[in-house]
């Protein structure tokens, strides 16, 4: 049996529907560099979605490929619980002087992250002596990752809906579709959401200025900062996802940094570790550590905590992470990015969003029978391109590092697909 024929007998694929997967073409990656990534017959494909918005500064990168072999030859892992590394310390220094906050709580993948700030938000509120406090505040079109926790704050239908029996209840307020668009409808409608159920919130949580699985839909600084200080005039602490905007992503460190915000929670994944490993931090402020404090028996701790927790294999790659992101933002090709983007000439395409280095390419509202988007997405593999697509939005986030020449090759390959695809 080949590689394929082994994987469709035991492989169980996320968020990929098996009857589409085992019939269409499939790619066995074995290598990669740089923003390539290699297939196991040699053919070699620009890697759109920077392996699903986290190899921030390209694969095989040599500061990381070191730090990580350094680690190595010290330990590969030594628990969290009851015991500290240098590498934890560092690192948590280092995030918590980048985001302006005190404490760092490390955990494994985005969804952890949320689950952790939810979590930890509730249990502050509680041990603040303000027990009514016990819901969230979310946006529309919300996607905050895929445990159980995460998946209540999280608003797309499509994924969400059918564990509705399973999860709580948020507050849902609108979220506009574009910057600027719609906001103060937006706003009023959450000014009277937090004036109905303000004091029974615990937090608002949001991603910040780009609502990335949404299909990349975006609201103006101006728009989270009014949020923000809603929530906040009512008694609730602000929690922001970054998973997918902070590293880089929008243009600067954190999106939130553009609104001039400090969330009580900042909740950062995917790009921490240059997509080379899974780690996760929670990041907050001292005044919510202070409500965990206490004698033990009165039974104030955080009890939570992952196996792999603060993992000091992911500590150094993350570490060398951070010593590079400052000069890729510098020299982020943002605007090249938008440029190419814009470029593309289709008659299907409704739309192009850009942001930093989040992209996409909205399609005209197809039939879902069709596929479209999906097809599309798969067409640009014949043209050189790994992107994945959301709906009819195809998804464009390549490396933070990718150079001119292949934000052109990618822009191309994309258009080839929808080319293909709607003729
Ligand atoms: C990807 C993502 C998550 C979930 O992260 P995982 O590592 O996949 O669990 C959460 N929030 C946002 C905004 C994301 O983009």
């Amino acid at each position: 049996m080949n590689w394929l024929e082994r994987d469709y007998k035991h492989l169980w694929h996320p968020f990929t529907q098996a009857d589409e997967w085992e019939r269409q073409d499939n790619l066995v990656i074995e290598r990669a560099e740089g923003s390539w990534l290699v297939d196991t017959e040699g053919r070699r494909y620009l890697d759109g979605t920077a392996s699903l918005w986290c190899s921030a500064l390209g694969h095989r990168h040599p500061a990381l490929d070191a730090a990580l072999r350094g680690q190595l030859d010290r330990v590969a892992h030594s628990t969290m619980l009851g015991l500290t590394h240098p590498g934890a310390i560092d690192l948590a220094e280092r995030l918590c002087a980048l985001s302006r906050l005190d404490r760092c709580f490390f955990s494994d993948s985005g969804s952890t992250a949320v689950e952790v700030a939810l979590k930890m938000a509730f249990q502050a509120k509680q041990q603040a002596g303000e027990a009514a406090r016990t819901r969230f505040a979310a946006l529309a079109e919300a996607y905050h990752g895929d445990t159980v926790g995460s998946v209540s704050v999280g608003g797309i239908d499509l994924f969400h809906g059918i564990y509705k029996p399973l999860l709580f209840e948020a507050v849902r307020l609108p979220s506009p579709e574009r910057a600027g668009e719609n906001e103060a409808a937006c706003l009023g409608a959450a000014r009277r959401l937090f004036a109905e159920h303000g004091h029974t919130l615990c937090a608002l949580v949001a991603e910040p200025l780009v609502q990335g699985a949404a299909g990349m839909r975006m609201h103006s600084p101006a728009f989270l900062r009014e949020l923000c200080a809603l929530a906040r005039a009512h008694g609730a602490y602000v929690i922001l996802d970054e998973v997918a905007t902070g590293f880089g992503r929008t243009g600067t460190m954190f999106a939130c940094e553009q609104a001039g915000i400090v969330p009580d929670f900042l909740c950062l994944a995917k790009g921490l570790t240059g997509g080379y490993l899974p780690l996760a931090a929670t990041l907050t402020t001292e005044a919510v550590y202070q409500h965990f404090r206490g004698p033990y028996t009165a039974y104030r701790t955080f009890f939570h905590g992952h196996t792999y927790t603060g993992n000091p294999l992911a500590c150094a790659v993350a570490l060398a992470t951070l010593d590079e992101l400052p000069g890729a933002i510098r020299q982020l090709p943002a605007a090249a990015l938008r440029e190419a983007l814009a470029s593309i000439r289709h008659p299907a395409v409704q739309e192009v969003r850009a942001l930093g280095m989040m992209g996409a390419v909205v399609l005209r509202p197809q039939e879902p029978s069709a596929r479209v988007g999906h097809r599309a997405a798969l067409a640009a593999r014949r043209h050189g391109a790994i992107v994945r697509n959301l709906g009819d939005a195809i998804v464009v986030m390549p490396p933070l590092t990718i150079s001119g020449d292949e934000i052109g090759q990618l822009a191309r390959a994309v258009e080839g697909g929808i080319g293909e695809v709607l003729g």
